[in-house]
C-alpha cells in the first residue's frame, strides 16, 4: 500500500502537500510513503528530512504515479497524469470540480477515487481536514500585510512630538474565515476597522475582534447549507453596492473576501466607487480568482484607477508557503488517517461516512458527489 507525493507542477507554487513531520505520522500508522525527489524543497524541506521520517524518495515520477495506491497533492493533477493512475487509486488534492468537468470525467473514467479538498464538509469533525479554512485564514493575513506595505501611511494611531497620526481606516467586506483573519490582523496593526457580511450572524464575531459591523438592511439574507452565503437578488446587490460605496470612500484600505460556494464571486465595488475613493487608497481583492469583487481587478496584477491601487494577486497563501504547507499537510494527513484502517494497514473507504460523502467526487467509474451532480444537471 503505497502513498506517493509528487512535486507540484505549477512553476510559482511554493507550497508542498506533505511536510516531514506528517510523513512520519503516516509512516507510524503503517503507511508506506514515497515522495518525488525535491518535492518538499520549495517549502525548505529537503529529501533527507523525509528519509529520516521513514519515507522513500523516487526519481521516476511516472513510474511512482503508476504504482501508487494513493496520491497526495496540493493542486489539481494535470489531465495527462490521470491516465497513469491505477484503477482504484485514491487521489487527494484540490480539484476545482465545479470548473474542471473534463478532469473530473477523466478521473471517473480511470476508475480513480478522487477526493476534492475544497468539498470538505464545514463540520466540527472535519475541521482538522479543512484546507479551505486553513489557507483562507493565511490569505486574510497576507492581504492585510500587502495592503500595509502598499499604503503610504501607517496603520496605528501615533502620538508623537511631531504631531498625531490618525489610524488607517480598513474596510473588510466578507467576514468568513479570510475576512475574520484580515480584521484581526488589521486590528493588531492598530487600524480602525469596519466590516460587512451578508450573513448577519457574523456581526457578533466582528465585534468581538474590536471592529465595527456596518449595519445595512438588505432584507432576507439567510445562510445556505454548510454556513455558506446565499446569492443576493439583483435589488439587494444594488442596495449593498450603494451602502458599501459610502464606507469605501472613507477608507484607506478595502479588503474584499466575498465568495459564493461553487459560483462566481459577487461584484460589490464598481469602477465608479473606485474612482470616488481617496487617491493612494489600496484595495486587495481576495476573490479575484473566482471573478473578483471589484470591477477592474485582474488576476495576478496590480491595477491603478484614479490613484487607487487594486491588488489582484493570486495564491496569497503561497506567499507564506512554509506555514501554508504546514497547515495543508496537517489537513491532508488528518484525512488520510480518517480513511486509514491501521489494523488492515489499508484504506477503508466507507462512503457512508459523512466526511467522505462530502468530498469524494469520483469512485468506481462514476461521479458520486451529490452536490456536484446537482450543479452539473443545473448547467446542462
Ligand atoms: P466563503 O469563502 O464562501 O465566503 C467568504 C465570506 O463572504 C462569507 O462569510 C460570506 O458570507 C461572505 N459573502 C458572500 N457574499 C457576500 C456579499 N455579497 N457581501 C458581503 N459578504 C459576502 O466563506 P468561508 O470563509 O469559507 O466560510 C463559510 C462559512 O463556513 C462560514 O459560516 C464559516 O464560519 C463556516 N465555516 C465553518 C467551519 C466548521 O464548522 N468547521 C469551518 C470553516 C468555515
Amino acid at each position: 500500500m503505497q502513498i506517493f507525493v509528487p512535486k507540484e507542477t505549477h512553476s510559482a507554487e511554493k507550497r508542498v502537500p506533505l511536510i516531514p513531520s506528517d510523513a512520519a505520522r503516516l509512516v507510524e500508522k503503517g503507511c508506506e510513503v514515497l515522495i518525488e525527489h525535491g518535492m518538499g524543497a520549495p517549502s525548505r524541506h529537503e529529501d533527507e528530512a523525509y528519509e529520516k521520517a521513514g519515507a522513500a524518495v523516487a526519481d521516476d515520477r511516472n513510474a511512482a504515479l503508476s504504482a501508487a495506491d494513493m496520491v497526495l497533492r496540493l493542486r489539481k493533477p494535470p489531465t495527462e497524469e490521470v491516465a497513469l493512475l491505477k484503477p482504484s487509486c485514491i487521489h487527494i488534492s484540490y480539484l476545482d470540480p465545479f470548473n474542471e468537468g473534463a478532469l473530473v470525467e477523466a478521473l471517473a473514467t480511470g476508475q480513480v477515487t478522487a477526493i476534492s479538498m475544497e468539498m470538505m464538509p464545514r463540520t466540527t469533525r472535519a475541521q482538522k481536514m479543512d484546507a479551505l479554512s486553513s489557507q483562507a485564514s493565511l490569505a486574510g493575513y497576507v492581504a492585510v500585510i500587502i495592503a500595509a506595505e502598499r499604503l503610504a501611511q501607517v496603520f496605528p494611531m501615533m502620538t508623537t512630538p511631531a504631531g498625531t497620526l490618525a489610524p488607517a481606516r480598513v474596510f473588510v467586506i466578507g467576514a468568513g474565515v479570510a475576512g475574520l483573519q484580515a480584521i484581526a490582523t488589521a486590528k493588531r496593526l492598530g487600524a480602525r476597522v469596519d466590516a460587512f457580511d451578508t450573513r448577519p450572524v457574523v456581526a457578533e464575531q466582528v465585534a468581538s475582534l474590536g471592529a465595527r459591523f456596518v449595519q445595512i438592511d438588505l432584507g432576507e439574507t439567510e445562510e445556505a447549507a454548510g454556513g455558506y452565503a446565499k446569492e443576493l437578488t439583483a435589488e439587494q446587490q444594488q442596495m449593498q453596492q450603494e451602502a458599501m460605496a459610502r464606507v469605501c470612500i472613507q477608507s484607506d484600505v478595502v479588503i474584499t473576501t466575498a465568495q459564493l460556494f461553487g459560483r462566481p464571486a459577487p461584484r460589490i465595488i464598481t469602477r465608479d466607487v473606485v474612482e470616488q475613493m481617496k487617491p493612494g487608497s489600496v484595495i486587495v481583492d481576495l476573490a479575484v480568482e473566482t471573478g473578483g469583487n471589484v470591477e477592474g481587478s485582474e488576476v495576478d496584477q496590480e491595477v491603478e484607477i484614479g490613484g487607487v491601487r487594486i491588488v489582484g494577486l493570486a495564491n496569497l497563501p503561497g506567499r507564506v508557503a512554509v506555514h501554508a504547507s504546514q497547515m495543508y499537510s496537517a489537513n491532508i494527513s488528518a484525512l488520510v488517517e480518517e480513511i486509514w484502517d491501521a489494523e488492515q494497514k489499508a484504506p477503508d473507504l466507507d462512503l457512508e461516512n459523512e466526511i467522505l460523502q462530502g468530498c469524494v467526487v469520483t469512485h468506481a467509474g462514476a461521479i458520486v458527489n451529490q452536490m456536484l451532480l446537482d450543479i452539473m444537471s443545473r448547467k446542462s
